[in-house]
């Protein structure tokens, strides 16, 4: 395959790397051993975004076990996973759409009663059973065991590729 820069020409070749996963909105997601087109000419890099796909649940599944409070940017990827419009996530997790647009949008801290709440929600309406009832399980273990208040702290989020369930 050639380089889509036109004036380089050169010759893409593909190979495994770990790619910051910027385009999931998140910041801190690594997938490991994504298949990358490079040239081996110019600085031309690019992810082959098919085999990213399946990554969307796997990081799901990472966010709803992590143990300390989940931020603003975080807890609107599981929203959209959730497909809830705002008002929707608000009446499910029993608070106000003020409240709720707050935590979305970095101007408060989600309380840990709330942040247990989005988890459910989002093993209930992401995964199928039977894993949705595993998901439940091992974040409720993961709250009472690991779970820290803290939104201070960041931490990466590896998703290893290529090994589709
Ligand atoms: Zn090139």
């Amino acid at each position: 395959m050639k380089c889509p820069n036109s004036e380089c020409g050169g010759i893409l070749i593909e190979s495994r790397a770990d790619w910051h996963y910027r385009e999931c909105g998140l910041s801190n997601v690594i997938l490991r051993g994504m298949p990358v087109l490079h040239c081996l000419t110019c600085e031309h890099r690019n992810v082959v975004f098919s085999e990213s796909e399946f990554a969307y649940k796997d990081i799901s599944r990472e966010l709803l076990l992590l143990p300390r409070t989940l931020l603003a940017d975080e807890m609107r990827f599981l929203q959209e996973e959730m497909r809830l419009r705002d008002s929707e996530l608000s009446f499910k997790m029993k608070r106000s759409l003020k409240e709720v647009r707050r935590w979305l949008s970095w101007k408060s801290a989600l309380d840990p009663i709330s942040d247990l709440r989005v988890r459910l929600l989002g093993a209930e309406r992401i995964f199928c059973e039977p894993e949705a009832g595993r998901m439940k399980d091992a974040v409720l273990r993961m709250f009472r065991t690991e779970y820290q208040d803290k939104s201070s702290y960041h931490r990466m989020i590896f998703i290893q590729c290529g090994n589709k369930k």
